[in-house]
């Protein structure tokens, strides 16, 4: 690190620009047009508190904040929305799922096996149960264990599901839950943790499920520095107004508990997303992005990674290369796997340089996968 602060700066401004350029693992769109919001760098943005109660402290954005979640809430057809901006999709999923707590006390946290640790810790953090439930092979919920969890457990209960989950991109039939809860006669919260998928679910689904005017869901939240993109991590959580209302009159009768779940919030990553939804067209940009990523696995299936690629989704996984080559590209893995998570910042030719690189790899990925199925006809009692 260089001794005097001009320098150090300049430094890490130079590998941020190079790992912005080998980036592919994280769902991250790193591609967008913010500078001249750098102005408001001069002030203290502070939404403290209710986005809906202006407050005492007044250098803020909430106004901008509540068209943030006006536009959230058409969206995803919420007729009476109550919502904010969060700092991150974790925050969202607390949010939620401390909502369906708050009204069904005693209720265990349903979620698949392939939710995000966020769901997990939620749970820790409002001292709820989580049972989870089993996914299949491409990371989808499995809705006759669903069927299982349920009725192994009486009374409401909290249900978490993952549109897009964090490594394969599955998505949970919302619509399907929703029967099969219905029909049960239980009382329940339903969430839905769009992280990425709730901004690439309305627009490559013709029929979305993320309709809050036909299903019966409860609270959903979205990362804005995912599909969006941002300069620093945030998110907006959305839910039903009288649900928020119900949870209110109680925290008030204890004391002096506030709606949101930090107390000073970020006032500058609002006006990142307000000027995204404002300028951007999302649907464009999801469809673009949703080819990009069936050419990248088209281009990756004739060279022996084995790609897979959900619907609605624009994670491609595949075999996991070296480890050098995962750190080159700060690819994330799990297993024996590694996935690409193609955003607006993949173009096609960054892609083409990609995918020949990889394909470099291939005798090793080949050596390994044989040895692999070796190990595992051996396993199975084959030769
Ligand atoms: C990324 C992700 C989260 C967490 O979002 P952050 O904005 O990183 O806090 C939650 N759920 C899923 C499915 C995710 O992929």
């Amino acid at each position: 690190m260089p001794n005097d602060v001009a320098s150090a700066l300049e430094a890490l401004d130079g590998e941020l620009a190079t790992r912005t350029e080998f980036h592919g693992g994280f769902p991250y769109n790193l591609l967008y047009e913010h500078q001249n919001l750098s102005r408001f760098l001069r002030y203290s943005l502070n939404n403290l508190g209710d986005p809906y109660v202006d407050g005492s402290y007044t250098i803020g954005t909430k106004k901008f904040e509540r068209e943030v979640v006006a536009y959230f809430a058409n969206l995803y057809k919420l007729r009476d929305p109550w919502g904010y901006v969060t700092a991150c999709g974790t925050e969202g999923n607390y949010y939620g799922l401390w909502l369906g707590t708050r009204l069904f006390p005693d209720a265990p946290i349903v979620t698949s096996r392939d939710s995000h640790y966020s769901v997990g810790k939620a749970a820790t953090i409002s001292k709820s149960r989580v049972l989870y439930v089993e996914s299949d092979s491409r990371g989808e919920i499995d809705y006759s264990d669903l069927r299982r969890v349920v009725y192994s457990v009486q009374g409401p209960l909290v249900i978490n599901l993952n549109i897009g989950t964090t490594v394969t991109g599955a998505v949970d039939r919302v619509d399907r839950v929703c029967d099969f809860l219905e029909k049960t006669g239980r009382r329940f919260h339903l969430h839905c943790d769009g992280a990425l998928g709730g901004l690439l679910e309305p627009y490559l689904n013709e029929r979305s499920c993320l309709d809050f005017s036909q299903y019966p869901i409860g609270s959903l939240s979205v990362s804005g520095h995912k599909f969006i993109g941002a300069a620093m991590p945030c998110g907006v959580v959305i839910a039903r107004r009288n649900t928020v209302l119900q949870i209110e009159q109680t925290v008030e009768y204890i004391g002096s508990v506030d709606t949101t779940i930090m107390g000073s919030r970020c006032g500058l990553s609002v006006l990142f997303i307000w000027q995204a939804i404002r300028q951007r067209n999302f649907a464009d940009e999801a469809r673009t992005c949703r080819e990009n990523a069936k050419s990248l696995c088209n281009m990756l299936a004739p060279l022996g990674w084995e790609p897979l690629l959900n619907e609605l989704s624009t994670t491609v996984v595949f075999g996991k290369p070296d480890d050098a080559f995962c750190r080159r590209w700060q690819l994330s893995t799990t297993n024996d796997r590694a996935h690409v998570v193609v955003m607006q910042n993949h173009t096609r030719p960054w892609l083409a340089r990609f995918v020949e690189e990889l394909g470099a790899r291939r005798e090793r990925r080949a050596d390994a996968t044989i040895e692999r199925r070796r190990i595992e006809r051996i396993a199975a009692g084959g030769c």
